[in-house]
């Protein structure tokens, strides 16, 4: 793509004081996620001519402009981040049925899936983010959420659903779960990623040490062969049997206790929203074990998509349930501010 690597904070950091002893070097990851405190000059641990040095040279967040959007429900928030290269992403703050937050977040500018039916994907791949700036989404809304004017409550949750295909910029996503695992009381169950299905990917973090085991889900959305090359232009002949195969082992080496997978299904009208599509989609998940499933209701996008009635997405429920299979149905929130999945697309300033 022809850009320039930036450097991580960290990068900076060590660069700025190559001889920096371990322990204040910890100290600088843990003051960004400190409660309150805005800038390196607030970092009251460190002596007063590295908070000077630090704030002329470092970076305190990774983003130069915030543009918040809050839903008239209240239940939805939505900020657009603007990047010192211009680029711009979204991030989403949603209400989640406990009553607390989950915080969606991206990790790319656009996305070079091109799903028929996502806004995300008409963008293109304009570039991954960093770990920094995927950690600073949270970051927003950890300060945000604590701030006098924030809708109180907890951030509890980060699913990996806003704009870009996680697992294809792997070692960030990897990089920020990680230090988020590590600053914040947000727990490996309570982050998801949320992939296309990119099998590589998938097998590599089987054997990845240092891959830390959060939820996953995979956006399958018809387990037919055919309905699926249709929406997802990235699938190819072989994907289902290749991705059963995946799960299986994951399952095998990860499942049990509160691991299981997730097959995320959106429900597009007249396209992938029948009684036998649920019938097909039944038997892959059967065929796997302690697979659920998550029916999206379609956003609009330019797309034109069908919005399934709802009692076809009820009818579709049924079968599953039938055939013994847990299925969630995500509500959509947000919608009236384009802070839903697949609503996100920004294009550059
Ligand atoms: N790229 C990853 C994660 C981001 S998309 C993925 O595709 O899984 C997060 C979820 O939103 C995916 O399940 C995706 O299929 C879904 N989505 C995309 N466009 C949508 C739309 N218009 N309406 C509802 N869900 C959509
Ligand atoms: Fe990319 Fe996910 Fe949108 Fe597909 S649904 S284009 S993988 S962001």
């Amino acid at each position: 793509m022809g850009m320039v690597t930036q450097k991580t904070r960290g990068e900076l950091i060590r660069n700025l004081f190559p001889e920096l002893p371990d322990y204040r070097f910890r100290q600088t990851e843990e003051a960004v996620f400190h409660a309150g405190w805005k800038s390196w000059n607030d970092v009251s641990n460190l002596p007063g001519e590295a908070r000077a040095k630090l704030a002329a040279e470092v970076p305190w967040t990774s983003w130069t402009a915030a543009d918040l959007h809050r839903s008239a429900a209240g239940d939805t928030f939505k900020t657009i981040l603007g990047l010192p290269d211009g680029n711009r992403i979204e991030t989403v703050l949603m209400k989640n049925s406990r009553g607390q937050w989950t915080v969606c977040v991206s990790s790319q500018v656009g996305c070079a899936m091109k799903c028929a039916f996502c806004a995300t994907g008409t963008m293109g791949l304009l570039r991954n983010l960093t770990s920094d700036e995927i950690v600073d989404q949270v970051r927003y809304w950890l300060d945000f959420v604590a701030s006098p004017e924030g809708p109180g409550s907890r951030i509890s949750n980060i699913v990996f659903m806003g704009m870009g295909e996680p697992l294809a910029n792997y070692e960030n996503v990897k990089e920020s779960i990680r230090t988020v695992l590590k600053r914040t009381d947000i727990g490996l169950t309570r982050i998801t990623v949320s992939t296309s299905g990119m099998l590589p990917q998938l097998e590599a973090l089987l054997l990845d040490q240092d891959w830390p085991d959060v939820r996953l889900a995979v956006s399958l959305h018809s387990a037919d062969a055919k309905t699926r090359a249709q929406i997802m232009p990235s699938s190819y002949e072989g994907f289902l049997e290749r991705l059963k195969n995946w799960a299986l082992k994951y399952l095998a080496a990860k499942g049990g206790g509160r691991r299981h997978l997730t097959f995320e299904h959106i429900m597009l009208g007249n396209v992938n929203d029948s009684p036998e599509h649920a019938a097909k989609l039944a038997d892959f998940a059967k065929s796997i074990g302690d697979v659920r499933v998550n029916l999206i209701p379609y956003n609009r996008t330019d797309a034109g998509f069908a919005v399934t009635p709802d009692a076809r997405i009820r009818a579709f429920m049924d079968v599953l349930e039938r055939n013994g299979i847990t299925v969630t149905r995500r509500k959509s929130q947000g919608d009236d501010i384009a802070a839903a999945c697949g609503q996100l697309v920004v294009r550059k300033s």
